[in-house]
């Protein structure tokens, strides 16, 4: 019999250079926080490299943010990262935010401008004492305290942006300014991903640019992300959630086959690092990292 699947994850020791990060949103309510914690306790196990905690528009998830991450960094043994905007607050605000979460012990910010207040598509127009965009955000971090600072990339171009150029100077502006890692926007054709990221090279541009992942677990909300981000969905993608609106069960075993064979096919060209949109969710991620060879940490699960 042949070999059955000839992926770089098998027989390479590869599995053992894969890093993953996981993405969550602070909960609203305490049904919501039950979840993230249950999400957060199957996935630490897996030893990612970072856990990190989204910032609600205009700052409306400031507190939960806070509170999320602290307890993260009190009740487990992961290293948080702070999401973190610029939009409707001073920079006196957004520098006390910065020092509290020095003063607890974060060491990791992901930077960003965020979306106007009246919305994504509205004209963004930064607050008058406040950070003017993401890469002055990220010079305001660094001046602060030795923070790692992540920053977002749009292999699709962000919708604000005229042109895919416009869009890698302003990464160029972010890490001149002190970023030193970039997570993208999600994506459902590698292509795109392996393109952006040519022509972020040419810029000279050369932190890592770490795919985000996002694991389809209810395909009409994905695809209205998508449009609200300028992400595009692929025709192929639709087809294969035809007909499962009503399928749960269903739905999540595609889901689980489509986020894999992306993965796998990025980890066969050379990726390594994932970062995942858990939408507070376990399950598929935590299927998807056990493909990539991840196994749980007897000492994290105990
Ligand atoms: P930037 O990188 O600063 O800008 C994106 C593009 O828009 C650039 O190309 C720039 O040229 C263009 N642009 C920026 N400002 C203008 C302008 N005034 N006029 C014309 N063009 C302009 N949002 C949240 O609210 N909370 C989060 O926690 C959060 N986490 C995110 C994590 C990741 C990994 C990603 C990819 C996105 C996240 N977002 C989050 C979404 C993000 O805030 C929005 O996409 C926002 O609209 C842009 O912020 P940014 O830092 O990505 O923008």
């Amino acid at each position: 019999m042949s070999e059955a699947r000839t992926s770089r994850l098998h027989g390479t020791g590869l599995a053992d250079r894969i890093r993953v990060s996981f993405e969550f949103f602070p909960p609203k309510t305490e049904e919501m926080e039950a979840t993230l914690w249950e999400s957060i306790k199957k996935l630490a196990p897996l030893s990612p490299h970072f856990v990190s905690v989204t910032y609600g528009a205009g700052g409306s998830t400031r507190e939960r943010t806070h509170a999320t991450v602290k307890r993260i960094l009190t009740e487990t043994s992961l290293t948080p990262a702070a999401h973190l905007t610029c939009v409707d607050a001073t920079r006196d605000e957004v520098d006390g935010v910065i020092r509290n979460y020095a003063a607890i012990g974060v060491r990791h910010i992901v930077a960003l401008r965020g979306d106007p207040t009246a919305g994504a598509g509205t004209p963004y127009a930064p607050h008058p004492g406040g950070y003017v965009n993401a890469a002055d955000l990220v010079a305001g971090i660094r001046r602060i305290a030795d923070f790692e600072v992540s920053v977002s990339a749009y292999p699709e171009k962000h919708p604000d942006s005229p042109t895919v150029d416009a869009d890698i100077d302003m990464l160029k502006a972010k890490v001149d300014a002190g970023a030193s890692r970039a997570i993208t926007q999600f994506f459902f054709e590698n292509d795109l991903y392996f393109r952006y990221l040519d022509r972020v090279r040419a810029r000279g541009i050369d932190v890592p640019v770490v795919p985000g992942i996002l694991p389809v677990q209810n395909f009409k909300q994905a695809k209205n992300f998508a449009e609200r981000t300028g992400a595009s969905v692929p025709r192929w993608l639709a087809e294969r959630f035809e007909g499962l609106d009503d399928d749960i069960a269903t739905r999540k075993l595609v889901a689980a086959a489509v986020a894999a064979e992306q993965v796998i096919d990025l980890v066969d060209r050379g990726v390594t690092d994932f970062h995942f949109y858990t939408m507070n969710r376990a399950d598929l991620v935590y299927a998807i990292c056990h493909l990539l060879g991840l196994r749980p940490d007897a000492k994290e699960a105990a």
